[in-house]
């Protein structure tokens, strides 16, 4: 029966183009591209997913959410990651397990091996199975020379958006950051005029800083980007004005825009990251006993960490506020005793249903939360992953960004989309890979009253905040119209497939 199951697929497989995915070793980066293998194998094609061992469990669960359709036409293949022979330990397969920033570098050096490897096997698959399209996370740089070797086209997720990755191309163009005389002074960057987009050099992506610690790296990700094909964007062409078409016009390479990828299919509390189950079921059981849009949902993403001085003036303008908060703390084993002490004593842990602040210390099913009707704000780093997902949930959004491209996000959400308030914070903070390797500032940048005075406004906003619900729920809705048949995302899954050979 097997056999029979196998030579079928096979033979599915001969008339469908066979799409290779890997995806970066990253958390957050895994999430997005797994979900586009699921949405290509939901539109007829055939999948094959390279992750590595220690990674596999969370690359097959969001498969198996695919359903019986899609899920039958991925598989999942696992090539061992040579995590001991760089120097890292035993275990170490995801960018965000690697103990210090100083060893950052060395896995970097284990996913060039990795490639090889990876390269090894893809050139063993023949017939039904020969690859026809390869689609790569940014930092597997050699997967453009190898999708070249096999004759198919080679394309990018960056995980970033196409507004961060347009004023990326102008950066790289017009470097008007290099003519600054200090890092905090303002100079433009006017991709999509009339909108004002004004950044520091500090507020940059990795690549822009002068003090990146992995800057060959960078330099090799630059030519990736050159080399490949195409780019394909975890987003819909309503949300960010025109800034796919720019960007392909920027770069002369296809754009194609197939998301918000996180509605392909429906939230899960079962996620391998949980500390269990039961945390997820009673984070939801909590917002079910809460009013409809009362809700601030407080979570700056996978990787996330504030340094504690920062922390406490978070947390007591959280614990003083008028509203429910639900807020995710990382990390929260590495804080300092008194800090930990607060924590216990002004949040709840257990999800007691008339609590007033429920802290989750560990994975939150972050979609789950956000779709929630008790959920009326998100403070959010702006990762694009979590920008997005909170656009697809209809959730106005505070910004706080950290570090990467999160300041450029925060210019979409506030300034162009006006669906958002700024926290108003300058400078990078937390981030394995920020300027000076990680912890970025000891100090709170942002007070408990500017804080609380941001909360206000996301809360109860009055007119303008009302405008910005309004705006929210109108791309919310066009965010679903763009998966249905016939969408912008939905045609672009389509001509992505057609691209294979
Ligand atoms: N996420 C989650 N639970 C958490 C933290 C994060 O489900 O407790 C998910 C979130 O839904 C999103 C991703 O992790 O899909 C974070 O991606 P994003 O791009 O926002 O931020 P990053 O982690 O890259 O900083």
């Amino acid at each position: 029966d097997c056999h029979r199951n196998e030579s079928q697929r096979e033979l599915e497989m001969g008339t469908k183009p066979h799409f290779v995915v890997i995806p970066w070793l990253a958390t957050s980066h895994m999430i997005p591209i797994v979900d586009i293998a699921c949405l290509l194998a939901a539109h007829g094609a055939a999948v094959t997913v390279i992750t590595t061992p220690a990674n596999a469990q969370l690359v097959q669960s969001r498969v198996d959410r695919a359903g019986d359709q899609g899920a039958s036409r991925i598989t999942v293949t696992t090539i061992p990651f040579p995590a001991a022979e760089a120097g890292l330990p035993e275990g170490c397969e995801r960018v965000d397990h690697v103990p210090s920033p100083d060893m950052v570098p060395s896995f970097f050096d284990a996913a060039m091996q990795f490639g090889d490897a990876v390269a090894q096997h893809c050139r063993r698959l023949t017939g039904p199975r020969r690859l026809s399209c390869l689609i790569a996370g940014i930092s597997h740089t050699w997967a453009h020379v190898l999708a070249r070797e096999l004759g198919a086209p080679c394309f990018i997720f960056h995980g970033f958006c196409a507004f961060s990755l347009l004023c990326c191309e102008y950066l790289h163009a017009h470097r008007p950051h290099e003519a600054v005389s200090s890092p905090d002074e303002l100079f433009d960057v006017p991709v999509l005029p009339p909108f004002e987009c004004r950044l520091t050099r500090r507020q940059l992506p990795l690549q822009f800083l002068p003090s990146c610690p992995v800057e060959y790296r960078m330099r090799e990700f630059r030519e990736f980007e050159l080399a490949a094909d195409g780019i394909v964007v975890n987003s819909f062409e309503e949300l960010e004005r025109d800034s796919a078409a720019r960007l392909a016009a920027a770069t002369g390479k296809k754009v194609f825009a197939v998301g918000p990828v996180s509605l392909c299919c429906s939230p899960a509390l079962d996620d391998p990251r949980a500390a269990s189950h039961d945390d997820a079921k009673r984070c939801m059981a909590w917002l079910d006993a809460k009013k409809a849009r009362s809700v601030l949902y407080v979570s700056f993403g996978s990787a996330g960490r504030m340094p504690p001085a920062q922390l406490m003036q978070l947390g007591v303008a959280l614990v003083s506020c008028p509203w429910p908060v639900l807020w995710v703390i990382k990390g929260a084993g590495s804080l300092p005793g008194d800090v930990k002490e607060w924590l216990c004593e002004n949040t709840d842990a257990d999800g007691v249903a008339d609590s007033q602040c429920l802290a989750v210390r560990g994975w939150a099913p972050q979609v789950a939360i956000l779709s929630h009707r008790a959920v009326g704000g998100f403070v959010t780093h702006c990762g694009w992953g979590s920008t997005l997902e909170s656009v697809a949930a209809g959730v106005p959004m505070a910004a706080w960004p950290f570090t990467a491209e999160q300041f450029v996000n925060e210019k979409l959400i506030v300034d162009v989309l006006g669906i958002g308030v700024s926290i108003g914070v300058t400078k990078p903070t937390g981030g394995m890979l920020t300027a000076g390797g990680g912890g970025g500032e000891e100090t709170a940048e942002v007070g408990t009253e500017q804080v609380k005075r941001a909360l206000n406004s996301l809360m109860d906003g009055g007119v303008e905040g009302e405008e910005r619900a309004k705006k929210v729920h109108e791309l919310k809705a066009k965010a679903h119209a763009a998966l249905e048949k016939e969408g912008s995302s939905y045609m672009n899954l389509e001509k992505l497939i057609l691209s294979a050979v």
